[in-house]
């Protein structure tokens, strides 16, 4: 019995050192690690040493006036060293009344708002009147890389797709990966990267 409390004490021991050394490893670490302020208010909110608000930090990151920087995940682990979680009815009234019809249903409308207000500011002359406005998507590829490569099954057939949102910027040099392998010319560029096999592993 005395050999059983004594190891089920040295456990617990460990548990609670542990636990401190993590809760002081979190302790360190300020939101100021993890968001970046764009305006005075919110740099006095964020300042080092305070624990901001979390409601008032998806407040201040729908309205664009704090960034995440670095990687998400990091930040979203790391969320309860540095931000107080408690909930008051200003949150309430602005997860009801923005945040709900802003995120969940969202809206042409919005999205025009949302494009008009950074086209005030870089490009003001095209804020006009609006004539259509349509959803664009595009194609990713699990690696977010572009496929140029032959088909695997028909060498004769050269492709170049999967562009991954940034092709546009590309498509010179795309054209000329793609008028290589059309005309069976060597290609200075090692095309790996590209290979369409890269995927074979994936459903
Ligand atoms: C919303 C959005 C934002 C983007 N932002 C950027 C960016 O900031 N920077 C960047 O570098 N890239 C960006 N891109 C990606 C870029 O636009 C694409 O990667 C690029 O346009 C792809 O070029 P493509 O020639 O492969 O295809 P496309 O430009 O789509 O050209 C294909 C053409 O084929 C035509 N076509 C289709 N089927 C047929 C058919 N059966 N017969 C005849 N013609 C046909 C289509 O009408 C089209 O003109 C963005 C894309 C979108 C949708």
């Amino acid at each position: 019995m005395d050999e059983f409390l004594s190891v089920t004490g040295r456990k617990l021991d460990i548990i609670i050192k542990f636990a401190a050394l993590k809760n002081q490893e979190i302790m360190t670490q300020s939101a100021l690690d993890f968001i970046v302020p764009k305006t005075n208010a919110t740099r006095a909110r964020y300042k080092s040493g305070s624990k901001p608000s979390f409601g008032h930090f998806v407040e201040d990151y729908i309205n664009g006036e704090v960034d995440i920087k670095g990687d998400f995940e990091d930040f979203i682990k790391a969320r309860h060293g540095y931000f107080d979680f408690t909930l008051t009815p200003h949150h309430f009234k602005f997860f009801f009344s923005r945040f709900i019809p802003e995120v969940a249903i969202h809206s042409k409308a919005q999205d025009e708002r949302i494009i008009r207000e950074n086209l005030v500011q870089a490009l003001p002359s095209l804020s006009g009147r609006l004539l259509h406005a349509e959803t664009c998507l595009y194609t990713m590829t699990p690696d977010e890389h572009f496929v140029i490569d032959r088909h695997p099954e028909f060498p004769q057939v050269a492709l170049a797709a999967g562009f991954s949102g940034h092709g546009f910027k590309f498509a010179s040099v795309a054209g000329e990966l793609l008028a290589d392998l059309v005309t069976g010319s060597k290609s200075p560029y090692d095309l790996e990267l590209f290979s369409i096999r890269r995927f074979a592993g994936h459903q």
